[in-house]
């Protein structure tokens, strides 16, 4: 069985303006960097669809999801941009980006289950996991992974599933639509105090999150994940794992102050794959998030679809 990674031409299309960190050529440094390493000859690579607004309403309301598509297209129609928050700026382009990084969760999300792929890695942006159930933040839209869990639970029929974030940012938007969802186990940990400055009081009994301090580095992060995370998803047995795989805790990001390199990624990776292989079949699908320094981003997003492959 096979890793299946999803991008777009698309994704890379959505541009939030000169100097703006969360930029196109990120995908364009993960893309270069599996050519350059060779890493693509053991990925199947597949061309996102575009979400759907009923496949997006199971993790947003009607009206957020329908107000954010028309003022999209209204962009798109008129070639102007309109920032939705000071660092979320939507342009022509940022409809189909948009759309075309859901849809990527939930194509993935299909592959897993049907058994055409053991695992899958959505190299998309925008970026989802700040985005709540009514608003678009930090640098997010719709929260893909979000979307791909209910897509699991509520089209699949799936019973628990796990969502994973390790980026350096709290997943708030994540917590907002999932919270209180006992069907969803969602792990995280971030750095604290940092944006959005949400996370130290958990929303729902579901919700594991970790607050860790600036320059915490891999070791603490591996012994906390020992602690908290792995007898949490050990005794959920979820079936199957999302991953809001955000790269921004690498020592060398400035959107961070965290201490993360490279064996970091890796070693998260492989527990997850582990707890994957125990309980869900090996099922994993998992989305890019944050990750602004483009040769750490590239060499960690490496090492994690490495772990994923198997190879
Ligand atoms: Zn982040």
């Amino acid at each position: 069985m096979n890793t299946v990674f999803y991008s777009h031409s698309d994704c890379r299309a959505h541009d939030m303006g000169a100097g703006h960190p969360e930029c196109p050529q990120r995908l364009d440094a993960i893309a270069d960097h599996l050519l350059a390493t060779g890493l693509d000859v053991a990925l199947t690579f597949k061309d996102a669809p575009l979400a759907t607004l009923e496949q997006i309403d199971r993790a947003h309301s009607t009206g957020y999801s329908l107000a954010l598509q028309d003022t999209l297209q209204q962009l798109a129609l008129t070639g102007s941009t309109k920032a939705l928050d000071p660092d979320t700026i939507a342009c022509p382009a940022t409809l189909n980006a948009a759309l075309r990084a859901a849809g990527a969760a939930v194509a993935a999300t299909d592959d897993v289950l049907a058994g055409r792929a053991q695992n899958a890695f959505c190299s998309v942006r925008p970026p989802g996991h700040h985005a709540t159930r009514d608003q678009a933040m930090g640098f997010c839209f719709f929260n893909n992974v979000a979307v791909a869990a209910r897509h699991a639970l509520d089209v699949h029929g799936l019973a628990r599933v796990a969502i994973i974030d390790f980026d350096v940012h709290h997943g708030n938007g994540t917590e907002d639509i999932i919270a209180g969802d006992e069907r969803v186990l969602m792990c995280s940990f971030f750095q604290h105090p940092l944006y959005p400055y949400s996370g130290a009081v958990p929303k729902g009994t579901n919700m594991v999150n970790v607050p860790v301090a600036p320059y915490t580095r891999g070791a603490a992060v591996r012994a906390t994940i020992e602690e908290m995370w792995l007898p949490a998803l050990e005794r959920f047995a979820p079936q199957m794992v999302f991953i809001s795989a955000g790269f921004d805790a690498h020592r060398e990001d400035d959107l961070g102050q965290m201490g993360l390199v490279e064996a970091d990624y890796e070693w998260i990776t492989r527990q997850l794959v582990s707890v994957a292989h125990r309980h869900a079949q090996g099922r994993i699908v998992s989305c890019l998030e944050g990750g602004y320094n483009l040769g750490a981003l590239a060499r960690s997003v490496g090492v994690h679809l490495r772990v994923l492959a198997g190879v």
